[in-house]
């Protein structure tokens, strides 16, 4: 076993929780069996206890032991998408605690792509329930150096597993008896999902944006420290500025353009980094430039998605 996965097992006898890597983004976990370690994760997090954790396991055989049903779209998708971003969300059964799905009798279940984060799943020998390691709200970590700077040492023990590849949050879909519903958008799109849901005849729908299902709907999430302002692109970089700062009001000096790649999954992945690095000192508010063309595309929709809440003036 790898010293660090040893240290991080320990850490649970501790007291502490562990900050793990995955493919989307960093978590803060504890074993779904241990509910002071799960209440300490709400605590830590500032999170309300209405916004259930997602429970991550090590394979498809252990998931099926958390839940009510295991439909054999569940089995096919899984076959397909795992280990990787995407969260099943099904009925679940007795031994999953209300403290993790915040009293729905549902899970949210999945196998996150990380070598080093399967190994302590399946050393653990139980499945880890983790949020998003970051403040409730907050943006999202995508290197363990974004989690030290929120949490303490004496708290969290750091599992430090580089920088995640994906780097938005997972897709999530509950399956009902006959519909597929998009949760959450990720990198695993409704295009890639649709043949195995024609194949079992359930039908793909969107969550009503005005009814929150899942608590990734909020519409303010994700938010870096200064506001973030989203504008059309106005064709030059001047105007673009001009109509950030006036958006928000702030002199168009203190502004400073979010820049990402062209590349859907490359933007994903450095989104939130950029994010941060981008509110500097000095630096008052900072915006980011919308190619109307990218509303064409699956992935870029699931950033922009995270762009809309995590901004405070959209124009
Ligand atoms: P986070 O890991 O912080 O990105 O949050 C996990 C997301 O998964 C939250 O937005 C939860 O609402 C969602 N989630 C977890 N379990 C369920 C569930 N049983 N039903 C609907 N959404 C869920
Ligand atoms: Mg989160």
């Amino acid at each position: 076993m790898k010293k660090e996965v040893t240290q991080a097992i320990e850490a649970f006898n501790l007291g502490k929780l562990v900050a793990i890597p995955t493919e989307t983004v960093y978590g803060l976990s504890a074993p779904i069996n241990n509910p002071k370690l799960i209440e300490r994760i709400f605590k830590l997090k500032e999170r309300p206890f209405f916004d259930p954790l997602i429970v991550h396991v090590s394979s498809i055989d252990e998931a099926k032991k958390w839940c009510g049903k295991w439909p054999e779209l569940a089995q096919k998708l899984a076959e397909k998408f795992w280990p990787g971003p995407l969260t099943l969300v099904l009925p679940k059964n007795d031994k999953v605690s209300d403290m993790i799905t915040s009293g729905l009798q549902t899970v949210g279940i999945r196998c996150p792509n990380h070598p080093l984060s399967l190994e302590f799943i399946k050393e653990l020998g139980i499945p880890l329930a983790a949020p998003s390691a970051n403040k409730f709200g907050k943006t999202s970590p995508t290197h363990i150096d974004h989690v030290k700077s929120e949490f303490n040492s004496s708290d969290v023990y750091f599992l430090d597993g580089g920088e995640s590849q994906v780097g938005i949050e997972s897709t999530i879909i509950q399956i009902n008896d006959d519909k597929v519903i998009f949760l959450r958008k990720g990198a695993i799109t409704p295009s890639m999902i649709k043949p195995y849901c024609d194949q079992f005849e359930f039908t793909i729908v969107e969550a009503d944006p005005h009814k929150i299902l899942a608590p990734g709907q909020i519409k303010h999430h994700y938010m870096p420290k200064i506001p973030l302002v989203l504008v059309k692109d106005k064709g030059n970089a001047f105007e673009n500025a001009k109509a950030a700062s006036t958006l928000c009001g702030i002199d168009i000096n203190l502004g400073r353009e979010l820049v990402l790649s062209e590349d859907p999954s490359m933007a994903a992945r450095i989104l939130y980094s950029e994010m941060r690095n981008t509110c500097a000192d000095g630096v008052e508010f900072i915006y980011f430039v919308f190619k109307q063309q990218w509303s064409e595309s699956e992935l870029w929709t699931a950033i922009l998605d995270r762009l809309t809440r995590a901004s405070s003036f959209i124009g």
